[in-house]
């Protein structure tokens, strides 16, 4: 379904690179992150290709839902739903996007603070 080669999510996707996957339907993938920054960090993503969240969104706003929806059914089943969670689209250089590939941070398993840095 992805066709960006030269995309590191879209390789993850095919299967080219390894990946602690947490879960996968046919549009969406979610896998732990590789430096996390919390005790639970998973990103979810669309198997499609979309250089940003609003892009996704934009073209796909069903797809967009899915992937925020996705977080939720994640954060409830690994059991940290009910203690809270962050999700975080980072956007764009100034947003500390690395990764030019929609992804949807979920970061849990311990108090965050108002706001990351
Ligand atoms: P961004 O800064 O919002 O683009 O987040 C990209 C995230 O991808 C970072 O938190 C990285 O740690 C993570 N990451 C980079 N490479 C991999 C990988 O191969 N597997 C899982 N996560 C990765």
């Amino acid at each position: 379904m992805c066709v960006m080669t030269d995309c590191l999510f879209c390789r993850i996707v095919a299967g080219e690179i390894p990946a602690t996957v947490v879960s996968d339907s046919d549009d969406v993938m979610a896998f732990r992150d590789i430096n996390p920054k919390a005790p639970e960090h998973i990103l979810v993503i669309p198997k499609a290709h979309f250089d940003t969240a609003a892009a996704m969104a934009t073209v796909d706003p069903l797809l967009a839902g899915k992937v925020v929806a996705e977080a939720g059914a994640i954060a409830e089943k690994l059991g940290f739903a009910a203690d809270g969670y962050r999700l975080m689209f980072n956007t764009g250089a100034n947003g500390g996007q690395e990764v030019l590939h929609a992804h949807l941070h979920i970061l849990g398993g311990r108090p965050l603070g108002p706001m990351l840095a």
